[in-house]
């Protein structure tokens, strides 16, 4: 029998720390659909602040965050152009098409995962009835854990403005790009980065490693707009402080740390990078992508039950994905690659 699961699903499954716990039961409260919750707006103000924006707006998650985002941008008839992969075309039931008749128009993704600026700017529609308005270009960073380079973010958002475009970055995992870029501390990165855009959502329930909650930061028109479309999407919470507290001491303990889940996910990627039949993407922060290739590929139905039955969890929902966070260690990692090793050892 083995011990506890090692859980790389996701680094959205992190369980809040006891120290992270006795900051949201000391944390005080209020109503915040009055807009009396202290804590909550303790966090609005430090998250608004360190990304360089007037106003910020707390959210369950992130998929509200970029609806509201996206909403608060475009209206109806409006079009956002955004990549193949990125959360707010993919992965969000298609939110901004279903609620706000917001048409996306998306495009492949380059290698690096930037979306090539010659497409972005072949995508752009002139104004003339047949076609919906571009109003706004949405990327991401990180991107399947794929650090986007800081001369992108400059050039595509400058392009986007050129064409009187609006920008919003989906930056989910915003804090490990920051970190995985290296330079100046974390917080002046992540502040760097945000600053290219309009508007910027990140999580705090991913590496941050906090229970629930994303915040929306853009100007104070832009967030009033935002907090409109919240309270009707039904995101309106009361004593929600309890939750900002949490996001509150995430920031103050959890993003530098995040280069330990970095670390980690290069050591599986060496590990995994071992075994015959794998091949992987060496990572550049917290995820780790393998295909299956030949021989392993015909036999690798059935690694992710087999897994679980060794106590490692992982999702191959396109490919297969193993993501570090706050719960993991060295050791579990360690575990994960003799699992995936013994599988493919049975003859
Ligand atoms: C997880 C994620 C979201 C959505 O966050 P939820 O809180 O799960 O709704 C949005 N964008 C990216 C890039 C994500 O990874």
């Amino acid at each position: 029998m083995h011990e506890t699961p090692i859980d790389l699903r996701s680094d959205t499954v992190t369980q809040p720390t006891p120290a992270m716990r006795a900051a949201m039961l000391a944390a005080p409260l209020g109503d915040d659909v009055f807009g009396a919750d202290p804590t909550v707006n303790a966090l609005q103000e430090r998250i608004a602040a360190l990304l360089g924006f007037e106003a910020a707006l707390f959210v369950p998650t992130g998929t509200q965050s970029n609806l509201c985002g996206i909403l608060a941008h475009c209206g109806r008839g409006d079009e956002y152009i955004v990549g193949q992969q990125q959360h707010c075309y993919r992965w969000e039931g298609g939110g901004a098409a279903v609620f706000g008749s917001v048409q996306p128009q998306p495009l492949d993704h380059a290698p690096d995962g930037t979306l090539p600026l010659a497409q972005i700017e072949a995508a752009i529609k002139p104004d003339d009835a047949h076609f919906a308005r571009t109003r706004l270009l949405a990327l991401e960073n990180t991107l399947g854990g794929k650090v986007l380079p800081m001369d992108y973010l400059r050039d595509a958002t400058a392009l986007a403005r050129r064409h009187g475009l609006a920008t919003h970055l989906d930056g989910a995992r915003l804090f490990n790009a920051a970190v995985a870029s290296g330079g100046a501390d974390p917080y002046t990165r992540a502040r760097e980065i945000a600053s290219h855009f309009d508007s910027v959502s990140v999580c705090f329930s991913k590496g941050l490693g906090a229970p629930v909650g994303s915040a929306l930061v853009g100007s104070r028109e832009f967030i009033a707009r935002a907090h409109r479309i919240r309270k009707m999407a039904g995101g309106g919470m009361r004593q929600a402080g309890l939750l900002a507290a949490a996001a509150l001491h995430a920031l103050d303990h959890h993003v530098e740390r995040l280069a330990e889940d970095h670390a980690l996910a290069s050591r599986l990627a060496e590990g995994l990078a071992a075994i015959p039949g794998l091949r992987v993407e060496a990572p550049q922060s917290n995820i780790v992508f393998v295909d299956l290739e030949g021989d392993a590929a015909a036999r690798g139905t059935g690694l992710i039950e087999h897994l679980k039955t060794q106590g490692v969890l992982a999702t191959g929902l396109y490919r297969l994905r193993f993501v570090t966070h706050l719960d993991v260690d060295a050791a579990g990692v360690d575990r994960a690659v003799a699992a995936v090793r013994a599988f493919f050892a049975q003859p």
